[in-house]
Order: structure tokens, then sequence, then C-alpha cells
């Protein structure tokens, strides 16, 4: 079986699917490496390394995809790649089934497997192939330190002898994967921090961090599904919420924010008027931004000015520490592969509860339910679905 890792093609993009030390563990389950000359260049491994740890490194793109029964991916591959792949073969990364499934029908049409990362169930027999938390961890580490670097002050509390410098204040929104990370950070930096969740769990979570959590009267309404996620709140609720972010905001240095609603639209969690009622010189770094933003004003990968407060909504902060966020990604990936592999063959069971739930395409149908209801509205005739 051979399993292929090509040079990522988006813009900016400095990971790699498979680190040297992934490739030694798939050949001693008898795979077959072969990797895209540079590929690993922005996570600082060179084709040495990995030619080291057994892989064979090709230049030509087209040949290893000619060649591939497993294409191991951070990003979707082109539409071009998905038609050069053999039918049947399997392709595995994040491939955003739920926001744009459309354009997986290329993999539909050309009859490959797909399994997406962000399908993968967040079971416990699943949690080494998380991607999504491995990810989340990196992104809410990298936006406090983007906030530190941008603010006109220094984080830590001290005392010299040319006076007291008082510790920053962070405000973090959505306490998840990467609103925890981010306020662990932002303690270890020294700041102050707040933090404000709609789920009731996340309040000892915050608290076991060294933060303070901010509770607003949400009238008893159910604000978390049976797997724990977060669901879609009213505007009334939205607003409770709104009301008190606005009040902290006013004395915050940092705001990150990180709220999400699996499958749906971002929460809008700041207006124009809270942050215009921020100090000059804060930052909000809004992780949201790929789904629509927390903050009304921020842009995706835009940097924005307003009154003297600057907001960010960078999408891809994974991409910009990627030795860790590869090392991580390849991890999950390699241990959702140990799935797939049995004595060096492709050995795809459906019925496994990992298997299954993940995946998107296989032999021209749609897998997946959710994917599925995304993708109804404009079916075109010519889809069979399961
Ligand atoms: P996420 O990225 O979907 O959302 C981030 C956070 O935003 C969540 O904490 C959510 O409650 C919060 N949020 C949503 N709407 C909000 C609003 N209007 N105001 C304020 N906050 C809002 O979530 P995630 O980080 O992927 O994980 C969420 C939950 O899943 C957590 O309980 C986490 O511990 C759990 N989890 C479990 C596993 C596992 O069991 N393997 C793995 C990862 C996460």
């Amino acid at each position: 079986m051979n399993i292929v890792v090509l040079k990522e093609t988006v813009s900016g993009e400095q990971r790699v699917a498979l680190m040297p030390d992934a490739v030694k563990n798939l050949v001693a389950l008898k795979a077959v490496v072969s990797i895209e000359s540079g590929a690993g260049l922005g996570a600082a491994r060179t084709d040495d390394d990995y030619a080291a740890a057994g892989a064979s490194v090709v230049a030509d793109r087209k040949a290893l995809l000619a060649d591939a029964d497993v294409l191991v991916v951070v990003n979707r591959p082109l539409a071009d790649d998905f038609s050069r792949l053999k039918k049947g073969a399997v392709v595995l990364g994040f491939l955003r089934p739920l926001d744009e499934p459309h354009a997986l029908t290329p993999a539909l049409e050309r009859g490959v497997t797909t399994f997406a990362m962000e399908l993968v169930p967040r079971i416990t027999r699943a949690q080494a192939m998380d991607a999504l938390s491995s990810m989340a961890t990196v992104a809410g580490y990298k936006a406090v330190l983007l906030g530190a670097n941008r603010i006109p002050r220094m984080f830590p509390l001290l005392m010299t002898a040319a006076g007291t410098v008082p510790p920053a204040r962070v405000l973090v929104l959505g306490a998840g994967v990467a609103g925890l990370q981010a306020i662990a950070t932002a303690r270890r930096l020294g700041a102050v921090v707040e933090a404000y969740d709609v789920r009731a769990a996340a309040g000892e979570q915050v608290r076991s961090l060294g933060a303070k959590f901010l509770e607003v009267d949400l009238g008893g309404i159910q604000t978390e599904d049976k797997g724990g996620y977060a669901v879609e709140l009213s505007e009334e609720a939205l607003k409770r919420g709104r009301d008190l972010i606005a009040e902290h905001a006013k004395t915050a240095d940092v705001i990150v924010t990180t709220a999400q609603v699996p499958g749906k639209h971002a929460p809008v969690l700041m207006d124009e008027a809270a942050v215009s009622g921020m100090k000059r010189g804060s930052v909000v770094v809004d992780l949201a931004g790929a789904t629509g933003g927390n903050v009304t004003l921020s842009k995706p990968d835009q940097v924005v000015e307003r009154d003297g407060i600057t907001l960010m909504a960078p999408t891809n902060l994974p991409g910009t520490v990627p030795v860790h966020a590869s090392q991580l990604y390849s991890r999950n990936v390699t241990a959702f592969l140990s799935l797939l592999i049995k004595d060096g063959e492709l050995h795809i069971d459906m019925n496994d509860d990992v298997v299954g739930p993940s995946c998107v395409t296989h032999g021209g149908k749609w897998m997946n339910q959710r994917v599925a209801s995304g993708l109804e509205a404009t079916r075109p005739a010519n889809i069979q679905m399961l």
C-alpha cells in the first residue's frame, strides 16, 4: 500500500500532513510512504529527513497522485488532484465537508473514498485522532501571542525600582479547546484572565486555570446538547451574553474570541458598540473568522483598526506554528490510518465506529447524512445518495 504526501498548495500553508517520525511508524506497519520533494520544508523537515525515515522522495507530483493508494493531506486537494487519483484511492485530511460539500464532488465522481478529520467522532477511542482539538490548541496559544505582540504594554505584573507595572487583562470568549489554551497561555504570561462560555461545565475548567468565569442568567435555557457542544441560542440569550461581554470588554487589553456552534454560523458576541467601548491600544483576536466571526467588525485574515483598537481574524493560526501543528496532526492522521491498514494492505471497515462516521464519499456515493443534507438543496440529478 502506497501512502502519498504532497506539498500543500493553499497559499501560506506551512504544515505537512506527515512528519518523518510518523513516516517511520507507517513503514513499521508495512506501508510504503512516498513524499513530494520539499513537502516538509515549511515544517523544517528536509527530503533527507524523510529518506532517513524510510520514505521515497519524488519530484513528480502527477506520478505520485497516479500511484497513491492513500493520499494524506492537511487541506482538501484541488479538483485536478482528485481527477488524477486511481478509482478507489483514499484521501484523508481536513476536507471541509460540512461548509463546502460541493467541493468534494470531483472525489465522488472519481470514485475516491474520502475521510474528513472534521468528522472523526469525539469518542474516547478516537481521542488520538482528534485533529480539531490539536489545531484548536495551537490556535488558542498563538492567538494570545498575537495579542501580546500587538498591545503597547507588557503582560506580567512587575514591581521595579521605577514603579509597579500592573498586569494585562485578557478576556477569552468561548472556553472550549482553543479558549482554554488561550487562558492557560495568557496566565503563563502573567495576565489577569476572565472568560465567558454558555456551557456551565466550562466554568470549572476556567477556574482551574486560575481565571475568573463570567456568569450570566440565561433564564435556565438549555445551552448544550447531549454531546457536550453548545447549541444555537435565542436572540434574547445572545443579547444577555453580549451585554455582559461589552461591560468586561471596557477594561480588557486583549480579547480572544473562540465561540463556535458546530455546523452553524459563529455567534456574534461583540458588535460595533462593544468594540468602541474598549480602551485605545487594545486588541481583539477573533478565531471564528472562518465561520463568520464572533465580532461584527473583524474581517478574515485582515487587520482592521477602529479608534485605536486593532481587530484580527486569522483563519489559519496552526499554519503559523508548522512544526508542532504538523507533529500533532501527523500523529492524529497516523492513528486514523492504523485503523485502515491490515498486514500492510488497505482494509476499510465501514462498520467501525470511527471509520464509518468519518467517511464522506465511497464508491460514488455520499456516505454522511450531515454532508448529504448540506448538499440537498442544489443536488445534481446524477448523484446517488445512501
Ligand atoms: P467549539 O469549537 O465548537 O466551540 C468553542 C466554544 O464556544 C465552546 O466551548 C462553546 O460552548 C462556546 N460557545 C458557543 N456559543 C457561544 C456563545 N454564544 N457564547 C459563548 N460561548 C459560546 O468547541 P470545542 O472547543 O471543539 O469543544 C467543545 C466541547 O467539546 C468542550 O466541552 C470540550 O471539552 C469537548 N471536547 C470533547 C472531546 C472528547 O471528548 N474527545 C474532544 C474535544 C472537545
